[in-house]
């Protein structure tokens, strides 16, 4: 069997030592978190040591932080109409033209009360039409939106500028929510710094484990008035219903890996991802949103006449595993959006292919990589001459 090279770690990545082993310590504790006995409280002890320990990752306070089955339900609940700072309600939903589908889909928004921001050809949300759109409601006497933005884009790893949406949200007297599920853990996020009122992280994109994640408030004087999950009163009446001790566990756990390692991770994938698009230089393929601030992992790129499902076929059988630009939750390439919002055709999207590596990704990774992607693109060149000929 070829050896595999895991380039996906935007997709999940691997569990972390320490997070599995928090996890196993946890399965094997019998109490319930709500119970008064000895074993319940040392259940609670487990689910508010993580707590603590994801707060830190984004200096936001423990009591904050509302444990969620993942980035998808933490988005479902920051999206409410019902999301109160004094008893108002929201009427309408405003999110970047490249937000995950989990956020595009509007929460409990009707479709008809959610507006699209544009973004740039960089894939950078464009701060001016978000501004220009605010003043317009402000002028026609209609309420502040709720706004969604992500912190970074999972396809392309361009970084959005938070801190300016926030000060242009909160001028006009809304509320911004930031998706920082791509974020978190591989770039410092400060919910405080960053001025977001409600962030949502999840735990498999930092070394933790898959269907657990946190929706985060910057104040406990913003709440949900119709929680999505209602009956027993878990997370302080935010979202009932037996915690998940042992994915909390490895969340917790992978929080405080990736706060330790994040400075000198980072710092190494940037040079492996560098190494990458140096390479890929070589050749007759364009790297998307090249010139925005992006996540140190992430590369998503195209070469003319060369289709996504060709590539991921042939790469897979090669043993790499990336991932297509474009979502395949299904198992089934679509275009993708992301990159129709930053004007890219059809033609070239549709071949866009990315890479997302993670500080264990190496030298001989990204040259195997390399390699591989050439001889495909050599191919391609010799099956054209064919056609030609
Ligand atoms: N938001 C972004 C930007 C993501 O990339 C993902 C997962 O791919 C999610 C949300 C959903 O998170 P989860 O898989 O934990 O539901």
């Amino acid at each position: 069997m070829t050896e595999r090279i895991y380039l996906d770690w935007n997709a999940t990545s691997p569990l972390r030592p320490e997070a599995r082993a928090a996890m196993i310590a946890a399965l094997d504790e019998v109490g319930n978190p709500s119970s008064v006995h000895r074993e319940g409280r040392t259940a609670r002890h487990l689910v508010e040591q993580a707590r603590e320990r994801v707060a830190a990752l984004v200096r936001a306070e423990p009591r904050n932080v509302v444990f969620t089955s993942g980035g998808t339900e933490a988005n479902m609940m920051a999206l409410t109409p019902a999301l109160e700072t004094s008893g108002t309600r929201f009427d309408r939903l405003m999110v970047s033209s490249v937000e995950h589908a989990s956020v595009r889909a509007g929460g409990g928004f009707p479709t008809h009360q959610v507006e699209a921001i544009p973004v740039t050809a960089d894939g950078v949300v464009d701060i001016g039409a978000l501004e220009r759109r605010l003043n317009e409601l402000q002028r026609q006497g209609l309420r502040p939106p709720l706004v969604s933005i992500m912190a970074a884009n999972n396809e392309t790893g361009v970084i959005q500028p938070i801190k300016a949406a926030a000060a242009i949200v909160h001028a006009a007297g809304g509320l911004l929510h930031v998706d920082a599920v791509q974020a978190v853990g591989r770039i410092p996020f400060d919910i405080n710094e960053s001025d977001a009122d409600l962030m949502t992280v999840s735990a498999h994109k930092l070394g933790g484990p898959q269907g657990v994640g946190a929706l985060i408030r910057r104040s406990a004087a913003l709440h949900f008035a119709e929680p999505l999950l209602r009956g027993g009163g878990q997370e302080r009446g935010a979202r009932a219903g037996t915690e998940n001790v042992a994915g909390i566990a490895g969340f917790g756990a992978a929080a405080a890996c990736a706060m330790a390692t994040m400075t000198a991770d980072g710092e190494r994938m940037r040079a492996m991802r560098d190494r990458l698009e140096a390479g890929l230089a070589n050749g007759p393929t364009v790297v998307f949103g090249q010139n925005a601030e992006r996540l140190p992992n992430t590369s998503l790129f195209a070469a003319h006449g060369l289709r996504a499902e060709t590539a991921l076929i042939n790469l897979d059988l090669g043993g790499f595993a990336v991932s297509s630009g474009s979502a395949c939750s299904s198992g089934k390439v679509t275009a993708s959006h992301v990159l129709a919002a930053m004007g890219v055709p059809d033609k070239l999207s549709s071949g866009a292919i990315r890479l997302s590596i993670g500080p264990s990704t190496g030298e001989s990774e990204i040259n195997l990589f390399l390699e591989a992607w050439m001889k495909l693109l050599a191919g391609l060149s010799k099956r054209k001459r064919g056609l030609a000929a």
